[in-house]
C-alpha cells in the first residue's frame, strides 16, 4: 500500500472543525491535507450561532468582515417560556459586543463552511474528498491515516471526523449519549414569517416542558431559521423508530401561539437525534489528537459546539513553533479537555433547566426573570479570550 508524506499535517474530516484546523497551521506555514469521506465538502442543516469566542478567532484569520456580510448581528438573545409565552430575561447583543469586543454573530453552516473551504483553498489547503479514514497507526516522527486508498503520513494526525470518530476509540471506549431528544429544523425565506407574531432581529428561545423552540433571521435577515426540540417518548421506551413527526406535533401541542404558529414551516422529513459524550480528558497519544466533536460534542444548548472546534484549532495552531510537535500537542492538550469539560457539563445542566415542568419551571422562571440584563457572571467564562494555558481560564462563575 502506497504511503504518501507529502504532508506536515493530515486532517482527518473537513467539517468546520477539520477546515479550521486545516487554515490554521496552514497560515503557521505548515503543509496540510485534508481528508474528507464524503464526495463533496459541504454541511447539512441551518443557522448556527456563534458567540464573540468564536467572532474573535475568525477575526483573527481575516475572515470577521466575510462572514459578517453573510450572517446577521441580532439585538438581543430573548428567553421566553414556551407554554405562555412571557419574557424571561434577555442578553443585549450591541452590549454584548462591547463588553468582549467581537460580535454575536448567527449564520448558516453552509455560509461558514463555505467561506472555511475558501480561505482554505487560497492559502493552498490540500483538500481530498471520497477518502473514509479507517485507522490509525503511530509512525517514526510521526502517525499514519489509513484508508481503502492507501496510507497518508504526517508530522501529526488530527482526527476531526465528529461524533462517531474513529480516532477517538484509540484513546476512549466511550460512546455516544443518547439525550432521547431530537432536533427539526427548518429555515424559509422571511415572507413566509411577516405575517406571524415573531421577532426577526432577535434570537428567541422558548423554552418548555420537555420540549424548546429557537427562532432568528438568517443571511442579512433574508431568511428565517427555526428550531424545534423535544424529549421522545419512543426514545425513553427503547424504541428504534423514534422522533417521527407525529412526536413533534404532540410535543408541542401545549406551548403558545407563538410557537405553534412557527412549528408547519419545519422540514418534516429529517430530524437529527440529540447525542453527546461524555468528557474524556486526553485528546492526544503520539502524533494523533482529537479536534472537534470527536474529542468533545456536546448537547447544543450553550451553542458552542462549532465555537469550540474552531477554538480547539486556534489554540493548536497558536502552540505550534518550531517543529516541535510534542511540545504543542502537550500544550493544547492541557487546556482544550478541561474548558470543553466545562462547556460539555454546563451543557446538559442547561438543558434540563430548560425543560423543566410543575413547580420546578415555575422556580425557573422566578430566577430568570431576576436576573439584572447586564449581569454577564454566566457567560464570562465562555465569550471572554479564549485560553491558551490553563492559567489563563477564567474561574467558571464569580466566588458568592
Ligand atoms: P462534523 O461537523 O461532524 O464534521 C466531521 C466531518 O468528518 C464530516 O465532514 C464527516 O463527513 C467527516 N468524516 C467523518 N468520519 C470520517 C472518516 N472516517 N474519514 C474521513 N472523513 C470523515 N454549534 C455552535 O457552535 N453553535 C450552534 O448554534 C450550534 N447549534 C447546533 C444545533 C444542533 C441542532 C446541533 C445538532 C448542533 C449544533 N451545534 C452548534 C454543534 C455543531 O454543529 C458541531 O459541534 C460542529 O458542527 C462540529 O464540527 P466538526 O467539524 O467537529 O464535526
Amino acid at each position: 500500500m502506497v504511503t504518501s508524506n507529502d504532508a506536515d499535517v493530515v486532517v482527518v474530516g473537513g467539517g468546520i472543525g477539520g477546515l479550521s484546523n486545516a487554515l490554521a497551521l496552514t497560515r503557521k506555514g505548515l503543509r496540510v491535507r485534508v481528508l474528507e469521506r464524503a464526495q463533496e465538502f459541504g454541511e447539512v442543516g441551518a443557522g448556527l450561532q456563534i458567540a464573540p469566542n468564536c467572532t474573535r478567532i475568525l477575526d483573527r484569520w481575516g475572515l470577521l468582515d466575510e462572514i459578517t456580510s453573510l450572517g446577521v448581528l441580532p439585538e438581543n438573545i430573548v428567553m421566553k417560556d414556551a407554554l405562555d409565552g412571557s419574557v424571561l430575561t434577555r442578553l443585549d447583543l450591541h452590549d454584548v459586543e462591547r463588553r468582549y469586543g467581537f460580535p454575536y454573530m448567527v449564520i448558516h453552516r453552509s455560509d461558514l463552511h463555505g467561506t472555511l473551504l475558501r480561505a482554505c483553498r487560497e492559502a493552498g489547503v490540500d483538500l481530498v474528498t471520497d477518502v473514509a479514514v479507517t485507522g490509525y497507526e503511530q509512525a517514526a516522527g510521526g502517525a499514519v491515516a489509513v484508508h481503502a486508498g492507501g496510507r497518508e503520513y504526517g508530522a501529526v494526525v488530527i482526527a476531526a471526523d465528529g461524533l462517531h470518530s474513529v480516532a477517538r476509540r484509540i484513546l476512549s471506549d466511550d460512546e455516544p449519549v443518547n439525550s432521547a431528544y431530537v432536533a427539526y429544523r427548518g429555515a424559509v425565506p422571511i415572507d413566509r414569517v411577516v405575517d406571524l407574531d415573531v421577532h426577526t432581529k432577535d434570537v428567541v428561545v422558548h423554552v418548555g416542558p420537555r420540549c424548546h423552540f429557537v427562532q432568528y433571521p438568517l443571511r442579512q435577515g433574508e431568511m428565517f431559521n427555526q428550531v424545534a426540540v423535544f424529549e421522545s417518548p419512543k426514545a425513553l421506551a427503547g424504541e428504534a423508530d423514534w422522533g417521527t413527526p407525529d412526536e413533534l406535533d404532540a410535543a408541542f401541542e401545549r406551548t403558545c401561539g407563538q410557537v405553534r404558529a412557527g412549528l408547519p414551516l419545519m422540514w418534516r422529513d429529517r430530524w437529527w437525534r440529540m447525542f453527546d459524550r461524555d468528557p474524556i480528558m486526553n485528546w492526544v497519544t503520539g502524533r494523533i489528537a482529537l479536534t472537534g466533536d470527536a474529542a468533545h460534542p456536546p448537547l447544543q444548548y450553550l451553542a458552542q459546539g462549532a465555537v469550540m472546534a474552531i477554538e480547539d484549532a486556534w489554540v493548536l495552531s497558536e502552540h505550534v513553533s518550531g517543529g516541535d510537535w510534542d511540545a504543542a500537542l502537550a500544550a493544547y492538550n492541557a487546556v482544550r479537555p478541561e474548558h470543553c469539560r466545562r462547556v460539555l457539563t454546563t451543557a446538559r445542566a442547561w438543558g434540563d433547566l430548560w425543560h423543566h415542568d410543575g413547580e420546578k419551571r415555575l422556580w425557573r422562571n422566578g430566577v430568570l426573570r431576576e436576573r439584572e440584563v447586564h449581569d454577564y457572571s454566566y457567560v464570562d467564562w465562555l465569550f471572554g479570550p479564549t485560553a491558551l494555558t490553563p492559567d489563563q481560564e477564567p474561574p467558571m462563575f464569580p466566588a458568592a
